[in-house]
């Protein structure tokens, strides 16, 4: 399966006009074929768990490219223990090496490494290596790939990394690693400020071979993500953690409409701005929370369940109600924390997730606790209206239909709160 993840930006109407082009792009690149068949890589989470948790396991229709069910398919890199990410700065004769490319590898860590080893609790050992500290030369110039946002794997990104599997191979053992990051000379093709040409093109089996290995996941870094708030040096790596996550089999949350649907609750919505990390059911997907640290209410009743801060190490994490065998609502809580910077309004997030729907279709809903408010963050680059989303204790999130109501009782001294679920 090819799958090929962008950004899509929202903030210049330029970018707008561009989406409906991308998507059809993607739909094309999917029905062309390249299916999964068969990887020697096994799927983060395995299937046979907790049997009080199954309900919760939702799972879509097998036509959706990059599904937000549990388990996550074969044939993405594996999201706990050591995970060797190969690194290569490359030019061209038409971009030469701006800066030198041990400076290049230096925007992105060791600040992505330390992103997955906060974010995933340390169960995701990140390595990233570059075993070649020079800018890797391409043999034809940049325009002559016919790399543009949205553009296919074939022909352009094939002979692409045809080209850096020739330069790279004499040094490099392409059998040492499970990814590999492309960073490319910031002076090639547009300013991230126009254009997002950053993408990852994961589990395609069909990649080129080196080593006897397929270069199934790999993610393409191009210029920079410089909001101009002059905060390029703490938060411009986090495209790569974005791209990178698309490897473990992370769908896309952002829309056409941007960041609507989730904010900046997920970097998979927003990586542009200050740091945020995932929302609970990413990492359970990942393998990041126990399944201790889950409760599934499928069952009718009420109770109440305690909640600790998701950016804490330990305890319960994620509430998931189900609604049908795809679907259903994720309760957690969010507060300024491990990588979540920005959290203006800490409380309970209440969220929708959808395993029918596709990457970048808005897999996952943010509900919005203080709709039309505009906000309370002043961060650049956060989604406003969904930063005061979370619910307060006191409030209450229902689903007449589903006959769902959740409300948030209490918190205590250890600065964790409580929800009452009841289901008939
Ligand atoms: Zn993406």
């Amino acid at each position: 399966m090819q799958l090929s993840r962008r950004r899509i930006r929202s903030r210049r109407v330029a970018s707008l006009a561009s989406v409906a082009v991308l998507t059809l792009a993607v739909s094309t690149s999917a029905g062309t074929g390249h299916l999964v068949t068969g990887s020697t890589t096994p799927g983060p989470i395995a299937p046979g768990r907790d049997s009080a948790l199954r309900a919760c396991m939702i799972h879509g229709h097998s036509g959706v490219q990059m599904p937000e069910g549990i388990p996550t398919p074969a044939g993405y890199v594996r999201s706990t223990g050591t995970v060797h990410a190969l690194n290569l700065m490359i030019d061209f004769s038409d971009a030469p090496g701006q800066g030198s490319a041990s400076a290049r590898f230096a925007e992105f860590f060791p600040q992505t490494q330390k992103w997955f080893m906060t974010s995933s609790y340390g169960r995701l050992d990140y390595r990233p290596e570059t075993p070649i500290d020079h800018w890797l030369r391409m043999p034809k110039p940049f325009a002559a790939y016919g790399i543009e946002r949205g553009a296919p794997f074939d022909p352009g990104y094939r002979r692409l990394v045809q080209d850096i599997v020739a330069a790279a191979d004499p040094q490099v053992d392409f059998r040492r690693y499970d990814l590999l990051n492309v960073l490319v000379t910031p002076n090639a093709g547009p300013s991230a400020l126009d254009t997002v040409l950053s993408v990852t093109f994961a589990g395609n089996t069909d990649a080129p071979v080196a080593d006897g290995v397929p270069l199934s996941n790999a993610s393409f870094i191009y210029s920079r993500q410089d909001d101009g708030s002059g905060s390029y040096a703490r938060t411009g790596y986090r495209v790569l953690p974005h791209e990178n996550s698309h490897t473990f089999g992370l769908p896309d949350l952002y829309t056409q409409d941007g960041g609507g649907a989730v904010g900046h609750w997920d970097i998979m919505s927003e990586d542009w701005g200050a740091d945020n990390d995932l929302l609970a059911w990413h990492k359970w997907k990942l393998g990041w929370l126990d399944d201790s640290q889950v409760r599934c209410v499928s069952t009718r009743g009420t109770a109440v369940y305690p909640l600790t801060p998701l950016g804490r190490r330990g305890g319960r994490k994620l509430v998931f109600i189900p609604i049908s065998s795809r679907a259903g609502y994720a309760l957690e809580l969010r507060t300024r924390a491990g990588n979540d910077a920005a959290v203006c309004r800490p409380g309970i997030l209440v969220y929708r997730v959808d395993a029918d729907v596709d990457t970048g279709n808005g897999p996952i809903t943010v509900y919005d606790a203080e709709r039309d408010s505009g906000g309370c963050t002043r961060s650049p680059n956060v989604h406003a209206e969904l930063s005061d989303a979370t619910f307060l204790p006191g409030q209450t999130f229902a689903d007449p239909k589903a006959e769902i109501v959740v409300t948030v009782v209490g918190t205590d001294g250890s600065g964790d709160f409580r929800v009452r679920v009841t289901r008939r």
